[in-house]
């Protein structure tokens, strides 16, 4: 077998053929030439016979490296005179519109992205982590289902931060298919807005549920769009506003010592944060002994606790509507005669969204699952905060989370 058609043979790339094989210090050069005669146009379905001239520089893709190699693609291409986009250097098959990297190996970049870190991926690569932010972005928008705003019932609108505390991102999560299914820039009713926008009026009439945080943006916007659907407020973020209260209360309280100079007493409540805000299931032993500490020490940060435990219980499931509507009428009750006043506002809160939290329980909109969905969603969030744009990070979350099921090169031809 002569040396081009091995290499024809290896690389799998389709629509090509093999004019030449070089070494060169540290990488293999493979030229290659398309075997359709009709040329493509990189940015919509026009073909043309006509060839208007030639590149007059060759086109570069990296490959998926050969054993240690890099394996660089060469082509000397055609250009094209599109009516719609004027001249352009033609499509290949094996590579997507201006990226240097071949399909495969973005298929590869895209698949770790997904499942492993940034210093892994850049190191086994090699490559950097802006590019993997620029291939996850063209990988997402090849590979997104169109159809993903179809069928949408009961659906889910969250916010979560990203690259640092001031800028964030409005996710859509579709609670039935538990994806992800939208994704802009921004977390107020303006955001919301622009995703009734893509979904059209009828589709968005077809809502039947909407599930919220506990502020005021994303409901003005669902109210507005979605009338007829029911306005549930995650118990997620319930039990995390209580989280948050009792937060207030260990911080001030923590402070209050330092001011005094107890700087042994200061030092132990800053560890206490986690015993304090960790289900107590989930403390390790460490933790739980300075939980029992708190304890016998009593005062507002023990009341703030208990408070905040109430909370979250009345969550739990197997519990009954009735049930869930006496505890939380309960926890208003107690949480409003608290003295603490993270506590005393979160009670205000939560009796103006009772209806809303009880909707919620109603309809089993969120449960654990849901939650293990936002779970995920923050940990690759937090992967994607060294990208250069929040659609490279929206591109890794539709990846992760979306309704898309990435394929490794070998699979794609094994089909
Ligand atoms: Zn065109």
């Amino acid at each position: 077998m002569r040396v081009t058609a091995a290499f024809s043979r290896l690389l799998r790339l389709s629509g090509v053929w093999v004019r030449a094989v070089r070494f060169e210090p540290g990488r293999v050069v493979v030229e290659v030439a398309l075997r359709r005669r009709r040329l493509h146009c990189p940015l919509c379905p026009y073909t043309t016979a006509h060839r208007h001239n030639a590149q007059t520089e060759e086109s570069v893709w990296r490959h998926l490296d050969l054993g240690v190699w890099r394996l660089e693609i060469r082509a000397r291409l055609r250009r094209l005179s599109c009516p719609r986009h004027g001249v352009r250097v033609e499509s290949v098959p094996f590579a997507r519109h201006a990226s240097g990297f071949t399909r495969d190996f973005e298929q590869l970049v895209a698949w770790l992205a997904t499942r492993t870190d940034k210093s892994a991926i850049a190191r086994l690569a090699r490559i950097d982590w802006r590019t993997v932010g620029r291939i996850v972005e063209r990988v997402s928008a090849d590979e997104l289902d169109p159809a993903r705003l179809q069928g949408l019932f009961e659906i889910g609108l969250d916010e979560v931060s990203w690259a640092s505390q001031h800028r964030y991102l409005t996710l859509v999560t579709d609670h039935h298919r538990r994806q992800i299914v939208w994704g802009h820039e921004g977390r107020d009713a303006a955001t919301a807005d622009l995703f009734f926008a893509e979904l059209g009026a009828q589709r968005a009439r077809q809502l039947q549920a909407i599930s919220l945080d506990m502020g005021p943006g994303y409901a003005k916007s669902a109210r507005e769009h979605a009338p007829q659907a029911t306005i549930a407020i995650d118990p997620f973020h319930v039990a995390k506003a209580g989280s948050d209260a009792l937060d207030e209360v260990r911080r001030a309280y923590w402070n209050e010592l330092r001011q005094s100079g107890d700087k042994d007493a200061a030092r132990r409540f800053k560890d206490a944060r986690w015993s304090l805000l960790k289900a107590p299931e989930n403390l390790t032993d460490r933790q739980a002994q300075t939980l029992r500490r708190l304890r016998a020490a009593g005062g507002e940060l023990w009341r703030g606790y208990t408070l905040k435990e109430a909370l979250r219980g009345i969550f739990q499931p197997g519990l009954t509507i009735e049930d869930v509507t006496i505890l939380i009428d309960r926890f208003i009750s107690h949480a409003s005669r608290s003295r603490l006043e993270p506590f005393v506002k979160l009670a205000r809160t939560i009796r103006k969204h009772r209806d809303g939290i009880l909707a919620a329980v109603r309809l089993g909109v969120s449960n654990a699952r849901a939650e293990a969905l936002n779970n995920k969603v923050r940990l690759i969030t937090r992967r994607a905060y060294g990208f250069h744009s929040p659609d490279a990070a929206l591109a890794l979350i539709m990846l992760s989370c979306g309704p898309i099921t990435l394929s490794l090169p070998h699979e794609l031809h094994l089909r």
